[in-house]
């Protein structure tokens, strides 16, 4: 059992009111509190923390400890749990029923807030509410210069639903009290690919065309549309996943050195290449990108349903649950390196890395079984987070033959210290005020203003997206987008 670590000074240690919008919700449970607890246990909060969860429904306080009981608690992982911390961690909750578009002012909710606290309001709803709850917030007076606003995705439908959440919110809040969540920029891994590229020189002069030949991210998921379809059928693949999480990828991937790793830094040069990638017309849209939906298949050794069959999903739905694109970063950096994109539901398995493949040599020295493989250093950020070079070495023997061979960065051993989960890292930086790994306003509409017209094309295009088989890595489209630039997808 792990022992509680005594709670320690912070840096800023202004009592904490972390004010959680959606405090009954899936992501409360299994992500928010669990993180929270994490923070808790290894000391990581603010000595003074109460954490407000609100929600519409009827809950005493014990009422609500008791659903978190039953509904979170699962969530954090037995090696990491202990009994008196967590009873020491549910005394921080308090429960506020708020029904934020019926209640006429947010009375309640200022009451149960301290004078003097930092603020931390997680809106952790359906972003239709986030204006009403920042204007209401503010009427309240509960919106001071220190408070701060964390933002779940998906942050808009579009450039222009985008452009009205983020007008909304800054009416009340200042850029810098504001947090765009992405939890993938919260990873270990994502973090330390800033550090392989930036703290190493090796390999800075490599990393660039025509050295890197080709740049592939994938996030596949095992899992299937489930009880989201009433969501996810309006939104689709591009907009859940490509328009944040494989840009914010891509842009960490691509982006130049920034000067310092002051917030604006890092987001100035990721806005650069977001603004650097090619915008695509329909013949573009046509050649380059794959939508796909899955089809009656197998997880695991489970038959399931495809995304037409399931609960809640319109007949004859064109949704995609499934995109493969090849995109351009069009700078010197990057002249004529694809950059291949992959997500799906219902893939083989969860998969997340980042694959960056480089040239093959330019003579054919050592001819025999691996001849051609690619150098590639792979980042792989689930289900387990690591790092490898992947080079060629002499098989033994009496001849010249070569294998491929990876170098594992075993950042396990190398660093005896607990690896924290992305929502707990980013949630520190909240409450210390580290902006650097949340995304700037202008990130988020820029991808979006890249991703809008492909959506546009598709819906002009009006075409039925590729099935692919439940359990599989997706439709044979998207196999061929890579082999007609001679390359294939690294599973
Ligand atoms: P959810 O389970 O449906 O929870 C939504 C919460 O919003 C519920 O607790 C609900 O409270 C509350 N709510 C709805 N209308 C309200 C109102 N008028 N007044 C006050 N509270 C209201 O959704 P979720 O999965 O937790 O997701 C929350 C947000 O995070 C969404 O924007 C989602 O896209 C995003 N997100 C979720 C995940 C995830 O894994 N779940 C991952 C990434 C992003 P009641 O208890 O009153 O119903």
């Amino acid at each position: 059992m792990t022992q509680p670590t005594q709670p320690t000074p912070q840096d800023s240690d202004l009592p904490l009111d972390m004010i959680i919008f959606g405090g009954v919700g899936d992501l409360a449970m299994r992500k928010l509190l669990p993180a929270l607890y994490m923070a808790y246990l290894h000391g990581n909060l603010p000595s003074a923390t109460r954490i407000l969860s609100t929600g519409r429904q009827d809950y005493d306080r014990q009422a609500y400890l008791d659903h978190v009981e039953t509904n979170s608690r699962g969530f954090i992982a037995e090696a990491n749990f202990n009994a008196k911390t967590w009873d020491g961690f549910l005394q921080l909750l308090e429960y506020v029923k708020l029904d934020v578009q019926a209640a006429p002012a947010f009375d309640a909710l200022a009451q149960a807030s301290r004078d003097g606290a930092q603020r931390v309001f997680y809106l952790s709803t359906a972003p239709s509410l986030f204006t009403t709850i920042c204007e209401k917030l503010a009427a309240a007076g509960l919106v001071d210069a220190r408070a701060r606003v964390v933002l779940e995705k998906p942050l808009g439908q579009d450039l222009a639903s985008a452009v009205e959440i983020n007008e909304a919110v800054g009416a009340h809040f200042a850029e810098s009290q504001i947090y765009r969540i992405d939890h993938y920029l919260g990873k270990e891994t994502v973090q330390n690919l800033m550090v392989l590229r930036f703290g190493n020189s090796i390999l800075e002069p490599l990393w660039r065309a025509p050295n890197i030949s080709s740049v592939q991210i994938t996030v596949a998921e095992e899992v299937g549309v489930g009880s989201r379809a009433g969501f996810y059928d309006g939104t689709g693949a591009m907009r859940d996943m490509v328009q944040n999480h494989l840009l914010q990828l891509l842009c960490i991937v691509a982006m130049e050195p920034p000067t310092s790793l002051a917030p604006d830094a890092v987001r100035d040069e990721k806005l650069k290449v977001l603004h650097s990638l090619r915008r695509m017309g329909l013949a573009d849209i046509a050649r380059d990108t794959v939508r796909g939906q899955y089809k009656h298949g197998a997880s695991g050794n489970q038959e399931v349903p495809g995304y037409l069959e399931e609960k809640n999903v319109p007949a004859g739905s064109k949704t995609e649950t499934f995109v493969a694109l090849r995109a351009y970063v069009d700078t010197w950096r990057w002249s004529k390196v694809p950059f291949y994109l992959r997500t799906g539901k219902r893939m083989t398995r969860q998969s997340s890395k980042i694959v960056i493949e480089f040239a093959n040599p330019p003579f054919p020295l050592f001819p025999g079984s691996q001849e051609g493989v690619a150098n590639r250093l792979v980042i792989e950020l689930q289900p387990e987070e690591a790092i490898k070079l992947q080079i060629m070495a002499k098989q033994p023997g009496s001849g010249m033959e070569m294998q491929q061979v990876a170098l594992n960065l075993d950042l396990q051993s190398a660093f005896q210290q607990r690896r924290a989960e992305a929502y707990e890292r980013l949630l520190i930086d909240v409450v210390r005020g580290r902006l650097t790994h949340f995304m700037r306003r202008d990130e988020l509409e820029a991808a979006w203003a890249w991703a809008d017209p492909i959506i546009e094309g598709w819906k002009t295009l009006d075409e039925k997206p590729h099935g692919y088989a439940a359990g599989s890595w997706g439709p044979a489209e998207s196999f061929a987008l890579l082999a007609r630039d001679g390359f294939s997808w690294v599973e």
